[in-house]
């Protein structure tokens, strides 16, 4: 499976620990922020409290570019809850590596966690 394959599966399984999950989403940092968390309010809304979403996992319109060039794709992700975040970090890092993905984070909520594809 290429580089792309792999990211579309993390997707998939992300979505079952109850994260949003977006790829190529908006077009930037602040945008995809925004809109995501719009979004996790309307879930919150209208899902029971044991459906609704722990929050948001995405890359960007400009990470995918990135991730083109370079193989490294950088997840962004929110939390539902304050002060979560890490917790939403650990879920991504957990269910990369279940896939093999080559993965770099610092285990700080505040950084990205960084997919280090290469060569493929
Ligand atoms: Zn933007």
């Amino acid at each position: 499976m290429d580089a792309k394959g792999k990211v579309n599966w993390l997707f998939r399984n992300l979505r079952k620990r109850r994260l949003m999950a977006e790829q190529n989403f908006a077009c930037c940092m602040s945008c995809a922020v925004s809109e995501l968390s719009e979004m996790l309010d309307e879930d919150k809304k209208r899902s029971c409290p044991k459906c609704q979403k722990i929050g948001a996992v995405f890359y960007h319109r400009q990470d995918a570019q990135g991730f083109a060039r370079t193989g490294h794709l950088y997840l962004g992700y929110i939390a539902t809850e304050d002060g979560k975040e890490k917790q939403i970090g650990e879920i991504i890092v957990e269910e990369a590596k279940r896939l093999g993905i080559p993965i770099a984070w610092n285990g700080d909520a505040s950084d990205r966690v960084l997919l280090k594809f290469e060569g493929d």
